[in-house]
């Protein structure tokens, strides 16, 4: 069994854009309680790399780096360049999502700015061609999003995977093949 019900999202998104290959590096942005984590592990194998990050302690799931921080902070952000140790990542997701207050106009600013700053470490670390996973959430600032995903992903798509149908907003954009032209450098 998996360790939280986010697990059946991934898996039906995975079933769908088979992003998941042995021996992938991958990096898993929100990751407790470790559902994503536990079948990404499953799916890279014993030749791949897991790197998961979250506000949140984590129980260990085998065969994950598990990083524990605050993503709007520079110092997971160092601690995950430490573990890539200049190696490029071939996926990158993210589930993370803010506390959710209630007030739409506090919530879904901090939303965007969580995919923004995961767009942007992603155009720090994928290999090109790799690919993107990110929870957005319907409202201000999810269409620009998804034009920045189409500048510097190959192919962008929405996806509403049956177990997420309870929270309306929700929607997960998959972007598939990494532009290196639009490559940022390490800070
Ligand atoms: N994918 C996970 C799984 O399969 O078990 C579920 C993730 S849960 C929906 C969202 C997670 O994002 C929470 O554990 C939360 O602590 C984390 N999160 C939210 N804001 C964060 C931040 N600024 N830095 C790191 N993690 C954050």
């Amino acid at each position: 069994g998996y360790r939280s019900r986010a697990a059946y999202k991934f898996l039906e998104i995975d079933a769908k854009d088979r992003l998941l290959r042995p021996g992938m590096r991958v990096l898993d942005l929100g990751a407790a309680p470790g559902g994503w984590s536990q079948v990404l592990a499953a799916g890279v194998g014993s030749r791949g790399q897991v790197i998961a990050l979250d506000l949140l302690p984590m129980d260990p799931v085998p065969g994950v780096v598990f990083i524990q921080g605050d993503f709007t902070e520079d110092e997971p952000l160092e601690r995950i360049h430490a573990a890539l140790n200049g190696e490029f990542v071939d996926l990158v997701l993210s589930d993370m999502a803010p506390n959710i207050s209630g007030m739409r106009a506090v919530d879904q600013p901090r939303s965007v700015h969580l995919c923004e700053l995961a767009l942007d470490l992603a155009t720090r670390v994928l290999q090109s061609g790799g690919h993107l996973v990110i929870k957005a959430f319907h409202g201000e600032g999810f269409d620009q999003l998804v034009r920045e995903l189409r500048r510097c992903f190959e192919r962008v798509v929405t996806r509403k995977p049956d177990a997420s149908r309870a929270n309306s907003r929700e929607t997960y954009l998959v972007a598939t093949g990494f532009r290196s032209a639009c490559r940022s450098p390490v800070r």
